[in-house]
């Protein structure tokens, strides 16, 4: 469980991006935070693997002080997708996938095997991985983002509109798909929208927040509808 106490996030220039946030984001579940533009959404999410640094309450994965933790060893657990994937241009579609298992020294044969087995997963043609990300499609480069960010493992999911740039039929084929990954691997999955239908579709739990980083509502997207 991810515990969120009375966060804050005042940036220096004085914007308060989230104001006192209390929530507790329940393990292998999907708990999508929405809102309109600017209301701390990405700013939430990335608290959490502190490459935002809260400056109020406290972050804590089972118990534990996020600050605690060296930030790198903390980030080894938590994979992280964004809009754009983000891929290294230079690098095939597999060595991408490969990155992380490469770092922490897994020999070839393994770090091949899962790379590949990952692709499978995100639902990638295998025939693609020898392709560079340009010569992808913007779907098919957000799989492989999804692969990437699975490849060490994680325990948690962190996920920045992953699909909002990609046209419609490709975001409900991705949709599913995560739909289908999660109720395979049981991955703890933050996942941030401005869009209501998805996070209603995806969302185990939904965190409603509005302009000024405050909560307004926190509740299975069932409990949601009903008020
Ligand atoms: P969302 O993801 O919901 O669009 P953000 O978390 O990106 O919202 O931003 C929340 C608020 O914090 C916005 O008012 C935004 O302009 C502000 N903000 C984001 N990053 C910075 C920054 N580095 N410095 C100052 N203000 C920021
Ligand atoms: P999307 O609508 O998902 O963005 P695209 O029109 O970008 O799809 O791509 C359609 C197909 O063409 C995809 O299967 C993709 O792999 C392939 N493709 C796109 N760009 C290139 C390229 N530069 N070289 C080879 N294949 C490409």
């Amino acid at each position: 469980m991810i515990e969120f106490e009375d966060v804050t996030k005042r940036y220096p220039d004085g914007t308060v991006a989230v104001d006192r946030l209390s929530l507790r984001i329940p393990s292998n579940e999907i708990t999508v935070f929405v809102g309109p533009s600017g209301c701390g959404k990405t700013t939430s999410l990335r608290m959490i693997n502190r490459t935002i640094e809260r400056t109020g309450g406290r972050i804590t994965i089972d118990g534990e002080d996020i600050n605690a933790k060296d930030p790198v060893v903390l980030r080894r657990g938590i994979g992280y997708v964004i809009q754009h994937a983000g891929l290294f241009p230079h690098r095939t579609v597999v060595d991408n996938v490969a990155t992380v298992p490469k770092l922490l020294g897994w020999d070839k044969k393994r770090t091949r095997d899962v790379a590949m087995e990952l692709l499978e997963r995100v639902g990638l043609d295998p025939k693609l991985a020898q392709r560079y990300p340009a010569q992808l499609s913007g779907g098919q480069q957000q799989r492989v983002g999804v692969a990437r960010a699975l490849a060490a493992d994680p325990e948690i999911m962190l996920m920045d509109e992953p699909f909002s740039a990609v046209d419609p039929i490709v975001r409900h084929q991705l949709q599913e798909e995560l739909l289908r990954l999660q109720r395979d691997i049981g991955k703890t999955i933050v996942f941030v929208t401005h869009d209501i239908d998805e996070a209603i579709k995806l969302g185990d739990n939904v965190a409603v927040l509005r302009v000024g980083g405050k909560l307004a509502q926190f509740a299975p997207p069932a409990e949601l509808l009903a008020n």
